[in-house]
């Protein structure tokens, strides 16, 4: 039978749900094919860092294609590859300064997985496969990007097909009921490690994987200070090595270039994607010291490659991405821009206290929805508070990322994270919606309102 032409009949996508024909972007703007203009207040899946319509980085993918727009890297190097691996690798903590670029987050995942178990093996450490993530968690949708991934929605109905790897709690320290400070809190959580690991073996366990501030799983979750440390002390003591999913957080997005950089993190590897194409172009990047592919070159080269790795189209967008990003002070802008925005996300839970436990950096800004934000009690599954608020919010011209938390303790939760042009201007506009939003949830769903 011929395939039906009718727009949309053929293409499929998550739900039946339609959306609006997308037409164009600048800035923090979309507009769709009737002329809806949408504030992006969460980056799209936040990703476009640098914002919509970039005319340097268009013009760099330009110039790029009319050079070049593929090489197969089995067969050529490119210039931009090259030059985007090195201005990475100045950027990065000391020694991660080998770079192999993929085409997104979930690929890059999988290739930090991957060389870490070829490295076991190239040093003789056979025994060691299993990577241990946290619960909630997210590091991809690819059968190799879910396993160490906490999310039972996405990974339950795969398991029979799946290796699934071991998890420990993500540290929501603001929900424990203890006489503990913030900080040995931060330690308990990192201990559960330690614990996992005995419990497993230690020699069969091959990495931990965390994303160093949350992302959509935990709406930008911030362990405590002393998390870090405790956690790189066990990986250290057990051999096992440290993986930083900086797929959301990397490249500016909280106000360092990477989330763990707040910290001074030494991991093993690091995972990035999403900002450091802002979106141009499908770009994905692990960085690794020497010590680490050296040998699995060594031993016969990296199991792994995709036909688009190291696209040239996408190192160029990605290299003049980074050029954006220094000659208009991204990051710094990040960090005024993320405070003022926190404070008043702040605000806005005193008018509104079902929304509570404001959080994040820069600008990966997040909060919870709760019944009882004293009780952290959760609204009904059934109300689907997160799916109401994007949706309200949508109508009013706004995109906000919003989740149930799956795994763990459940509520409904929010971020809000704009690309990091937005001006002052831009965040009230972002908030003016957005408290509209909050009080039509309000009215549906019966919550109080400070007025
Ligand atoms: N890791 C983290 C922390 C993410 O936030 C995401 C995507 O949201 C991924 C991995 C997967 O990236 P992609 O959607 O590009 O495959």
């Amino acid at each position: 039978m011929k395939a039906d032409a009718t727009p949309r009949r053929n293409l499929f996508h998550f739900t039946r749900l339609p959306r609006p024909l997308v037409d164009r972007a600048g800035g923090i703007y979309l507009w769709d094919s009737t002329g809806r203009r949408y504030i992006d207040g969460s980056s799209s899946a936040v990703n476009v860092n640098i914002g919509h319509g970039n005319r340097v980085v268009i013009d760099a993918m330009k110039r790029q294609m009319d050079r070049v727009s593929f090489a197969y890297p089995i067969h050529f190097e490119n210039e931009p590859a090259n030059d985007l691996a090195s201005k990475l690798a100045a950027r990065l903590p000391e020694g991660l300064e080998r770079i192999y670029f993929v085409s997104g987050g979930s690929e890059a995942v999988e290739a930090a997985i991957k060389l870490a178990r070829q490295w076991a093996v190239a040093t003789g450490q056979e025994k060691r496969w299993k990577v241990i993530g946290r619960m909630p968690s997210y590091h991809g949708i690819t059968m190799g990007a879910l396993e160490p991934t906490g999310d039972d929605v996405l990974t339950k109905v795969f398991e029979p097909m799946s290796r699934p790897m071991p998890l420990i709690p993500a540290p929501f320290v603001h929900r424990d009921r203890d006489n503990l400070s913030l900080e040995e809190r931060g330690l308990k959580y990192a201990d559960m490690l330690d614990a996992k690991i005995i419990e497993e073996g230690a020699d069969s366990v091959l990495a931990f994987i965390m994303e160093p501030i949350g992302g959509a799983a935990t709406a930008a979750l911030v362990p405590p200070d002393s998390y870090f440390s405790r956690i790189r002390e066990i990986c250290d003591r057990h051999g096992i090595l440290l993986i930083h999913d900086e797929v959301m957080t990397g490249v500016g997005r909280t106000g360092k270039f990477l989330g763990g950089d707040h910290w001074n993190c030494r991991p093993d590897i690091v995972v990035l994607s999403k900002g450091l194409s802002s979106g141009y172009a499908p770009l994905g990047a692990i960085a690794a010291p020497e010590r680490i592919v050296g040998p699995v070159i060594d031993m016969g080269g990296f199991l792994h490659g995709h036909t688009y790795g190291g696209n040239p189209v996408s190192c160029a967008a990605g290299l003049a991405v980074l050029q954006e990003i220094d000659r208009l002070h991204l990051i710094d802008n990040a960090v005024a821009m993320g405070e003022m925005l926190k404070g008043e996300l702040e605000k806005l839970s005193q008018r509104f206290p079902f929304v509570a436990d404001v959080r994040g950096k820069g600008l990966l800004l997040g909060a919870e929805i709760y019944a009882d934000p004293i009780a952290k009690t959760p609204l009904p599954r059934e109300v689907n508070a997160n799916v109401r608020l994007i949706d309200l919010a949508f109508e009013r011209g706004l995109i906000v990322y919003s989740r149930r938390v799956r795994g763990g303790p459940e509520s409904d939760n929010f971020m809000v994270c704009p690309p990091l042009i937005v001006s002052r201007a831009e965040i009230a506009e972002i908030m003016a919606i957005l408290s509209d939003t909050l009080e039509a949830l309000a009215g549906e769903l019966g919550l109080p309102v400070n007025r």
